[in-house]
């Protein structure tokens, strides 16, 4: 396999430290397919690699936490059935990890719950029959925040994950087990999950990339419900490229998914080849205020002249009710969340208590020793803001600035492009370093969560290093303008090659080619 030797990048003063090692491959699906393509490999012998390191790493990394050897095997044997007979798609082949909240019959979906340990599904969410149609290879469910409530990965029942990059770091959350599993080379591409953040931002703490569609755009059938109005499926690779064609497989309509929306399926891939349009770029003064790490704002500002030096017109732009997102947020999610979890009462799914006196106990103690902290906490915040009294107070309120939210979003986007600053405020903090601090953690997500209440889509991807761990850029769009966002990193990732630095230790994972010695 080649390595892309990327002599002309840009390099600055934000380098990581020197012992970090450094693979040139900046991109893997276009390699993989390639070599799929020419016979250089099977789809049978990319899998067994794959789950070899899997195999090798995962009980350090933590990322999977149930990996589907026998699936992945016939997926693979299939793939190449396919590849032999001339029936394969642009993706057969090419294996994938799925976050462990969307559905896969025959496979546990526990959504990092203990509630949900001992279920299985009967039938594939959208996304995931998607990818089976399209002959990916699943390699297996992915770690992550219970029911996708946290911004650390601490919450989830199976352990938290620790960061690729320093094991004592959080990989953020809630998807961190898609985002370090693709980060640690344990896959190429994952799905993950974003309600206020969790694609984008464990992306930027794992220094890859990772790609939040516009509400809508992706079926949500099938997926465990957090907050229906604002969860949105979408992608981590290691490069827009590697996203891409995934977000081809997975997006449009699906008749199971009301609020999946009937707009044709752009060719994402092909599209990141056209000419980049001169973008005007708007960068929200409100981004860079209190609270952002001064390291991390040099960086995004560095990575912000480089889009400026590659053609796009800079201006300041203003969002005034960034400050009033997460206060909306943790109204309008939790109340979203306290009627979506009323379905696990220990009758219908997973954990039920044992030998509870009566049917009001056995709900009780299901509920209280099935869920975690952090989800207990939620669904009262959200019962207490719906009940009577206080919904005009809270829930109500809540849904009224996040119109405004939204008002400030489509008024700067008449008069710019694309909407950039950083994913995150810090890089990736230490493991239990906010786990006592509910609004410490929640603070992660203060630039991630706005875009989710205006149903927008955006993209983190990899901007440099701040005290030698990675830094992320976002990028927001209008609805449905995934293809200009997708351009505009890739420009980006044209001409610098923050995406190609792996952790240390981290080789990409690769079977012997056919031919060679
Ligand atoms: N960190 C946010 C929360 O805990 C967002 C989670 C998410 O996007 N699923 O709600």
């Amino acid at each position: 396999m080649s390595a892309t030797d990327c002599t002309s990048c840009r390099r600055s003063s934000n380098d990581p430290a020197p012992n970090l090692s450094v693979t040139r491959m900046t991109s893997i699906v276009p390699e993989l397919t390639a070599a799929l393509a020419a016979g250089r490999y099977n789809a049978s012998a990319l899998t067994e690699a794959y789950l070899d390191a899997i195999r090798a790493t995962n009980s350090s990394v933590n990322c999977y936490v149930t990996v589907t050897e026998e699936h992945a095997r016939a997926g693979a044997a299939d793939a190449d059935d396919r590849i032999a007979s001339g029936t394969a798609g642009p993706m057969t082949g090419v294996p994938i990890a799925v976050k462990d909240l969307f559905c896969t019959r025959e496979i546990r979906t526990a959504c990092g719950s203990k509630m949900l340990d001992n279920f299985v599904a009967p039938y594939d969410a959208t996304a995931v029959a998607r990818l089976k149609a399209a002959g990916m290879v699943l390699l297996g469910k992915t770690n992550m925040d219970e029911f996708a409530m946290g911004s650390s990965n601490e919450n989830s029942f199976y352990g938290p994950v620790p960061n690729p990059w320093d094991a004592t770091k959080v990989a953020g959350g809630s998807s961190g087990g898609s985002a370090a599993a693709v980060a640690a080379g344990l896959a190429p591409v994952a799905l993950g999950t974003d309600t206020g953040g969790s694609i984008r931002q464990p992306a930027a703490l794992c220094g890859i990339s990772g790609l939040k569609p516009t509400y809508g755009r992706v079926s949500r059938f099938g997926m465990v419900a957090y907050a229906s109005s604002l969860d949105q499926a979408g992608v981590f690779g290691r490069s827009v490229e590697d996203i891409a064609p995934i977000l081809e497989v997975i997006a449009g309509f699906d008749p199971q998914d009301s609020t999946s929306v009937d707009t044709p399926v752009e060719c994402y891939a092909k599209g990141l080849t056209h000419a980049p349009e001169k973008l005007r770029i708007g960068v929200p003064s409100e981004f860079f205020g209190e609270g952002l790490d001064p390291s991390v704002e040099a960086t995004v500002r560095e990575a912000i002249a480089t889009l400026e030096s590659l053609g796009g017109e800079i201006c300041e732009i203003n969002l005034p009710r960034t400050a009033l997102a997460i206060p909306a947020y943790y109204i309008i999610a939790p109340a979203e969340c306290s009627s979506n979890l009323s379905r696990f009462d220990g009758v219908r799914y997973g954990y039920r208590a044992s030998e509870a006196k009566n049917l009001d106990a056995l709900y009780q103690r299901s509920r209280a020793e099935g869920f975690g902290a952090e989800v207990k906490r939620r669904i009262m915040v959200g019962t207490y803001a719906l009940s009577a009294g206080y919904y005009d107070a809270y829930y109500l309120k809540a849904q009224k600035v996040r119109r405004l939210i939204a008002e400030d979003f489509q008024r700067a986007l008449e008069t710019v492009d694309v909407i950039v600053g950083p994913t995150s405020p810090t890089v990736a903090f230490d493991l239990g370093e906010r786990t006592d601090d509910p609004v410490s953690m929640y603070l992660s997500d203060i630039y991630t969560i706005s875009v989710n209440l205006a149903g927008l889509p955006a993209l983190s991807i990899p901007a440099g290093f701040a005290h030698g761990l990675p830094v992320g850029l976002q990028l927001i769009g209008n609805f449905f303008a995934e293809s200009t966002l997708l351009r505009a990193a890739h420009q980006f990732q044209q001409a610098t090659d923050w995406h190609s630095y792996r952790p240390p230790g981290v080789e990409d994972v690769l079977p012997h080619e056919e031919g060679s010695p």
